[in-house]
């Protein structure tokens, strides 16, 4: 029988993208709504990406007792001294919408001409079985369009053209974003750990 991992997300744009991108991993992924009954609510107060993402894992698997895998991500704009940041959910304020975010973002930049900015993800991976994290980090380099463009991915997407493409990355197919967005990048540095825990399981198992 397959390992379990949990998403430690009820975001269901990064759950269907992370889904995709552990594919190729001999696990059953589950979200945190399919695998505790318990809601799963966390206080992302952190300054930092990487300290919401492993508050996230870290919860996740004190409710499932599963490995966790928890995504904190956002939205960093120079001209907007790297907000939203941490708070890109909440830019427009707490529960805003995609659309509500984004359009707090184009009346943020609309006098500006500088619109460089950057996708940031950080995964925290958290086994309970070992109480071991990694946590990693990587970015998508970009700039912000006043223009929305595309339908596809989901949140600030229509807003950010990808450095070297000239697409949105709502412009991008699944398959494309994910060979390019931060999110991608940041699991293929920690899919390797994946691999190395569903290792050792299988031979403390003798399977
Ligand atoms: P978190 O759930 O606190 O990590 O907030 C993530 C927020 O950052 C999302 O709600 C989006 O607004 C934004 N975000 C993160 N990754 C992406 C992405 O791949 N595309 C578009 N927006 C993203």
């Amino acid at each position: 029988m397959a390992m379990k991992l949990v998403l430690a997300t009820l975001n269901r744009g990064k759950i269907k993208e992370l889904r995709e991108l552990l594919m190729d991993l001999d696990i059953e992924v589950l979200s945190i709504a399919d695998a505790s009954t318990t809601k799963f609510v966390v206080v992302e107060d952190g300054v930092t990406f990487a300290e919401n993402a492993s508050k996230k894992s870290r919860a996740a698997a004190e409710l499932t007792r599963l490995l966790s895998l928890a995504d904190d991500s956002g939205l960093e704009v120079d001209a907007l001294g790297g907000a939203p940041g941490v708070w890109s959910a909440r830019f427009a304020g707490e529960h805003a919408t995609d659309e509500e975010n984004n359009a707090a973002l184009v009346d943020a930049l609309k006098s500006k001409t500088d619109l460089r900015a950057r996708y940031r993800c950080a995964l925290s991976l958290f086994d309970p079985a070992t109480n071991r994290e990694s946590i990693v980090e990587a970015t998508c380099e970009g700039r912000i369009t006043l223009t929305p463009r595309g339908v596809g991915g989901f949140g600030y997407d229509p807003y950010f053209i990808v450095d070297g493409c000239e697409r949105t990355m709502a412009e991008l197919n699944a398959d494309e974003k994910n060979s390019l967005s931060h999110r991608a990048k940041a699991l293929a540095q920690i899919q390797p750990k994946i691999a190395g825990i569903i290792e050792s399981a299988r031979a403390g198992s003798g399977t």
